[in-house]
């Protein structure tokens, strides 16, 4: 089947037309600086007429939505009950799925006869029991608030699992892995028997691993003390841990294959920082599992850095497990999990 992909970002529209089938890419477009300063194109509709896509020969097109909250643990087929739900999840992931929506909905005026689908960057970790995603605050926090962790990069994380399964020849269902796709974002994920366990983005894509220019895990007491004692305001701290920290705060720059380049003791300071959180979290999801058929690196870095591969791997706890590079593709991912939807709705 030919099905379009759309990723609407607050300032950038990308497209990528797939036959599943062959897996071939048969169009792939985006148009970034939407609505930006001096920018000709002022909104996603504009975007998308821009495109000069010809709608009439696509089958389906899949959406990808950042936050699915609770509702989506798979991928719908949209109707006017999703978006509004996917509106009411904005709460969630404010940027993001405002985003996803508008784009959904200059897609669907475009392209109104064939089926739309939204497929979930969280949705992979509904299977997460609740002693993973829950924080241990008070429980209305949780019931009454919605405040859990959630997890990102499912669709990678899940598109990763099938293809190391597959290398493993192992069945997915019985596959347990601890995979890791580290790009400017970065998570890991504890997989039982083909489903995710733990993850660790939480609340929102802030936690757990070193980033590009995200913290990771601190103290949340930190915050109290920079607002109280430093006197800095709350959206100053939120950008501060979202966009000047990470491997960015701690060298001055984001970009790993910089870093790995540098021979200032920052750079090596801020590897030895991001390698050693990773090692933290996949000896935590190794003490969770018992044993692992592997772990599997994907994302920018995973894929491409042997460095940051083997320097994780070299621990002596490590030594003697297989980890695999794998080339994520989150695109293909949502165009097979469109046709899913298709086919399971008979349509
Ligand atoms: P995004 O999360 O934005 O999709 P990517 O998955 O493309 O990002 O990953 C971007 C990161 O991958 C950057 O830090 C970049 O430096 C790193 N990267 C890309 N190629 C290499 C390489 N050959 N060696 C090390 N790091 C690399």
């Amino acid at each position: 089947m030919k099905i379009g992909v759309i990723n609407a970002g607050s300032s950038s529209l990308k497209f990528r037309l797939i036959e599943t089938g062959t897996k071939k890419i048969l169009i792939s477009q985006i148009v970034e600086n939407i609505g930006e300063h001096g920018s000709e194109i002022k909104d996603h509709h504009e975007a998308l007429e821009r495109m000069g896509i010809d709608f009439s020969k696509i089958d389906a097109i899949g959406h990808r939505v950042v936050h699915g909250g609770e509702e989506f643990s798979n991928a719908v087929l949209i109707d006017e009950r999703v978006k509004d739900a996917i509106e009411k999840l904005s709460i969630l992931a404010p940027l993001h799925n405002k985003a996803n929506l508008e784009g959904i909905r200059v897609a669907q005026a475009k392209a109104p006869n064939i089926p739309h689908i939204a497929v979930f960057d969280t949705a992979f970790h509904a299977t997460m029991p609740k002693a993973a995603s829950l924080y241990a605050l008070p429980y209305e926090m949780y019931e009454k608030h919605n405040i859990r962790r959630y997890g990102f990069h499912g669709t990678s994380h899940s598109y990763v699992m099938k293809e190391a399964a597959c290398t493993l020849l192992k069945d997915v269902n019985s596959v347990n892995l601890i995979t890791l796709h580290l790009g400017n974002g970065a998570s890991a994920c504890a997989i039982q028997n083909g489903q995710s366990i733990d993850t660790s983005m939480g609340f929102t894509p802030l936690e757990g691993l070193i980033m590009g220019s995200r913290s990771g895990d601190i103290d949340p007491s930190v915050v109290f003390y920079m607002h109280n004692e430093l006197g800095m305001s709350l959206e100053s701290i939120e950008t501060m841990l979202n966009k000047e920290s990470g491997l960015m705060g701690i060298c001055n720059e984001n970009d790993v294959r910089k870093v790995l380049k540098s021979q200032d003791e920052h750079a090596k300071l801020a590897l030895e920082m991001m390698i050693r959180r990773i090692q933290k979290y996949i000896g935590a999801y190794l003490a969770i599992l018992g044993s692992v058929d592997a772990i599997v690196f994907t994302g920018g870095i995973g894929e491409n850095s042997s460095y940051i591969r083997e320097s994780v791997m070299s621990s002596e706890l490590l030594k003697n497990i297989k980890f695999l590079s794998i080339e994520t593709n989150e695109e293909l991912e949502i165009a097979n999990e469109a046709v899913e939807v298709i086919k399971s709705k008979g349509i």
